[in-house]
């Protein structure tokens, strides 16, 4: 049998909470349970909002719970030319295709397309689905918005994905989804639309470096938050059509604050080292997210 690795992989965008506790410590406990490989994975790829300081509050809060982790870590934004060869192979392809719309045009085309009272197609995270109008551009117009420098992202032409490796894709869930899913989930990767693969200022995106790590560091199971669900839909599309093995999924429970809603490290929610400071010792933690201790 192949050694199980498990893996947890923040984003040094804002200090770590209760959740990211939480889902670090249920993949160390899964892992342990299984004498499986605990693997920490810092994923940085937005440059601009990742932050140093960030990163090193990450290590000190998982070593102040006792987690350990091996070695190196990989830290996305050193392997940009492993998603660009990724993303280069679905180019050669045409499974995906240069999309210009700003953010702001798009908000007007569904604006003015949901005028008539008819709702504009939304994603399971709430967003509206990418207009067509890059999808559906000449190729005469893309080479010369090219050509002039027009800023463009990638987008997977999921029609052209789905007809070509939408088979039966399904995953298996050990968790549970928002409604209860679990065991042979089917997916359902065109609740998305034309998914980002690509943004503007790198070569990748979320969805795209995720399933790329995942296969790159053997991972045989994604332990995460129940808010990644959906996104898994689009994670098993995208093995399919990069040929990578897909681990099993395991979707946890979020951990929510006094009032019911999901912790965010936007709105500094319990931050684990405002609990550290505040004297919380760590063996707390645990009980505090509803772990056995
Ligand atoms: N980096 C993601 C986050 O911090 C987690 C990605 C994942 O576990 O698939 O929300």
């Amino acid at each position: 049998m192949t050694q199980p690795v498990f893996r947890f992989a923040p984003s040094p965008n804002g200090p770590l909470h209760l959740g990211h506790a939480y889902s670090a410590m249920l993949n160390h406990d899964m892992a342990r349970a299984t004498e499986g490989l605990f693997l920490l994975r810092i994923e940085d790829i937005d440059t601009g909002r990742s932050q140093p300081e960030f990163e090193r509050a990450i290590f000190h809060d998982l070593a102040w719970l006792g987690l350990d982790w091996e070695e190196p870590v990989r830290r996305q934004s050193e392997h940009f030319d492993d998603y660009r060869a990724a993303l280069d192979a679905l180019i050669d392809e045409e499974l995906v295709y240069p999309a210009f719309m700003s953010r702001g045009e798009a908000r007007a085309f569904v604006a003015e397309a949901e005028q008539d009272g008819t709702p504009w197609p939304r994603d399971p995270d709430g967003a509206p689905h990418a207009p067509p109008l890059d999808r559906e551009r000449s190729a005469s117009d893309r080479n010369r918005r090219m050509a002039d420098g027009d800023p463009y992202a990638w987008r997977l032409d999921m029609a052209a994905a789905l007809s070509r490796f939408g088979g039966k894709l399904d995953w298996e869930e050990t968790g549970a989804g928002p409604d209860g899913e679990a065991g042979a989930v089917p997916a359902d990767p065109a609740s998305w639309g034309d998914v980002m693969i690509a943004r503007k200022d790198i070569p990748t995106s979320y969805h795209l470096s995720v399933v790329i790590d995942d296969a790159l560091q053997g991972i045989t199971h994604v332990v995460r938050g129940r808010d990644l669900f959906h996104a898994t839909s689009v994670h098993r599309l995208l093995q399919e059509m990069l040929g990578l093995t897909p681990p099993i999924y395991h979707h946890h429970r979020l951990v929510l604050d006094d009032a019911g809603r999901k912790l965010a490290k936007s709105k500094g929610d319990r931050g684990l080292s405002a609990l550290r400071e505040a004297g919380i010792p760590a063996g707390d933690v645990r009980r505090m997210v509803g772990l056995e201790s």
